[in-house]
């Protein structure tokens, strides 16, 4: 998995403090970002987080770049709503042989691993031989149309693709581009940085945790799974981990 915050609202931790001067103070916006330096801004996002007024973060945003995820972990993803998602599609690109991510426990596991490239491979075939029936009787029907040869094949082509891609697995390699507000943010952290949510979605939490701690360390300083600032929601299935979710995530926040 490569994880890269591809960009962000510049002095994220900044315009938020401006927001909550304005809520809290005299201030008007001439004069909203005088004095914001990184003691005061810090006071503002404590007093923002004490008081649970969580909307004046979601005036900053962050995008990440993401690859070599799976197509399991793009339902997971799109799951939460407040985001904007840009996914390479199935629909026009043809995969040669797809790319494909193996859980760790199936990497590590010879008889696991072996049948599972086995099936990658059928995968791959069936989808090769999908492609190659349809796009035939396609181009034919197209041709009948009417269209000219370049045409008919190029739409042929995409008619196949279409179709031909049912057939590839969840483990498929996908790509995005991800836009989240920092409200947004937090609370996809809460939800997939928890013991309870599946292990790549979860790294990839943890990932993107630690790339915007990078540029807004007291903004983020207690984010991560709910239990790092307050109690397990899990009830009766919570881990009964907490006080080591803390210890990891507030320690990563020194
Ligand atoms: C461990 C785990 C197990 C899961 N298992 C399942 C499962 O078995 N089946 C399944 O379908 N999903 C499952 N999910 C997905 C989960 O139910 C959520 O869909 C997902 O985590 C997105 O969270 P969200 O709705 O808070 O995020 P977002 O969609 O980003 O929404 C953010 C917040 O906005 C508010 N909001 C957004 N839309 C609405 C709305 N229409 N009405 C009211 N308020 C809204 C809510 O307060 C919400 O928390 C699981 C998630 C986890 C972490």
């Amino acid at each position: 998995m490569k994880v890269t915050l591809l960009t962000h609202t510049p002095d994220p931790e900044k315009i938020i403090a401006a927001a909550a001067k304005l809520c809290y103070s005299e201030s008007g916006v001439e004069n909203i970002l005088e004095g914001l330096d990184e003691e005061r801004c810090e006071k503002f996002l404590n007093m923002l987080m004490s008081l649970g007024h969580q909307s004046p973060i979601e005036h900053v945003t962050f995008t990440f770049g993401i690859e070599g995820v799976s197509r399991s972990l793009l339902a997971q993803f799109t799951r939460h709503r407040i985001a904007s998602y840009s996914v390479k599609s199935q629909r026009y690109v043809k995969e040669g042989m797809f790319e494909y991510i193996t859980p760790p426990e199936i990497e590590n596991n010879e008889k696991a691993k072996e049948l599972f490239i086995k099936t990658m491979e059928a995968d791959q075939k069936a989808y090769d031989e999908l492609a190659d029936i349809l796009y035939k009787k396609h181009y034919a029907t197209l041709l009948a149309e009417g269209k000219d040869e370049k045409t008919a094949a190029k739409m042929a082509e995409k008619m196949a693709i279409e179709d031909a891609r049912f057939v590839l697995p969840n483990a498929c390699e996908t790509k995005m581009v991800v836009t989240m507000n920092a409200r947004s943010l937090m609370n996809f952290f809460h939800h997939r940085c928890c013991t309870r949510a599946q292990w790549e979605i979860r790294d990839l939490a943890d990932e993107m945790l630690r790339l915007v701690k990078e540029v807004a360390p007291t903004l983020f300083k207690k984010a991560g799974p709910s239990c790092v600032a307050g109690p397990c929601p899990e009830g009766k299935m919570t881990c009964g981990k907490t006080l080591a979710m803390r210890e990891k995530y507030l320690s990563e926040a020194k």
